[in-house]
């Protein structure tokens, strides 16, 4: 993972954060982010000669840098920032709040807050479904209460208390994350199948959940494994040599590295930006494990 030495090492000035993320966005060719020609050449300055940062489309006469279009556009942040912000979200395995960061950077709160959700929004899902062993759970976390609700809050509701808001996930064991946040406060069994179909590549995947009644009926579509929570934790069947025990523990350790982000550094998390939220955290959770997070994350910033 490439760390904030690292930025400062790879990228000493402004000009090398540029053509980096040149490279990354466009390789050998750049494009024209307005007319997508691609005859166009670098600007030149009178006193400078050719300046690094701004190019010249040929077709349609208008002047752009490689931020253009991009989450660092009109942001008046230099790009460095912008690495040194992205290299400590992804090296904080247990997120990073904004206070922290715009500690670590010298910079004011609430522009280092913006920047970071602007980060959060370009973490894409890959769009490739999961397969192997796969657990599915939902989980209640902690959104913003409005005062109006408090009194609710203790309340237990139908699956999970009042007051929190349900996201679903799915994850390989050993692989890959996916996790959504759910519009509804309760799921049908219709809902949890869309998910499933949304996120598993059915004939390539086992799948395991826990015993809650809108899994219902899941085995008509996929090979479903069940666990009864209130029975056990981890059970073992006639599968188990060939698909592992039946358990549904790497999910709930998803859950926890959400809850405890949530709880210890994002705080007040609202309905409107948990999504933002869950991208970040389920971002790492898949680049834990390769060094080309960083340059992915460029990628994604700069492809919208
Ligand atoms: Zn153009």
């Amino acid at each position: 993972m490439t760390s904030l030495v690292e930025v400062y090492r790879r990228w000493p000035t402004k000009d090398d954060c540029i053509a980096h993320l040149e490279a990354v966005r466009w390789g050998e060719q750049p494009l024209c982010p307005y007319c997508g020609a691609d005859r166009v050449s670098r600007n030149r300055d009178a006193k400078r000669g050719l300046t690094a940062s701004r190019w010249k489309c040929q077709r349609c006469d208008r002047s752009f840098s490689v931020t253009v279009g991009t989450i660092f556009h009109n942001s008046h942040i230099d790009l460095q920032r912008w690495f040194s912000l992205i290299s400590l979200m992804l090296n904080a395995k247990k997120g990073l709040s904004a206070m922290q960061a715009a500690r670590d950077l010298d910079m004011r709160r609430p522009t280092v807050w913006s920047m970071m959700h602007r980060i959060r929004s370009a973490l894409a899902d890959d769009g490739k479904l999961l397969a192997g062993i796969v657990e599915m759970d939902e989980a209640y976390v902690d959104g913003k209460r409005r005062p109006a609700n408090r009194k609710d809050d203790d309340q237990p509701g139908p699956r999970g208390p009042c007051g929190k808001q349900p996201v679903i996930g799915a994850v390989e064991r050993g692989g890959r994350l996916k996790a959504m946040v759910i519009d509804k406060a309760e799921m049908t069994a219709d809902d949890i199948r869309n998910y499933v179909t949304g996120m598993i590549d059915l004939p390539r995947a086992v799948l395991t959940t826990d015993e809650y009644a809108g899994y219902n009926g899941l085995n008509k579509n996929i090979a479903h494994r069940r666990i009864n929570h209130s029975r056990v934790y981890v059970e073992r069947d006639l599968f188990s040599a060939e698909f592992g025990p039946i358990q549904t523990n790497t999910i709930e350790s998803v859950w926890a590295i959400l809850k405890r982000a949530i709880a210890g550094q994002f705080h007040h998390v609202s309905r409107k930006y948990l999504p933002l939220y869950l991208s970040e955290v389920t971002y790492r959770y898949n680049a834990r494990r390769t060094g080309e997070a960083f340059d992915r994350l460029l990628h994604l910033a700069t492809n919208p």
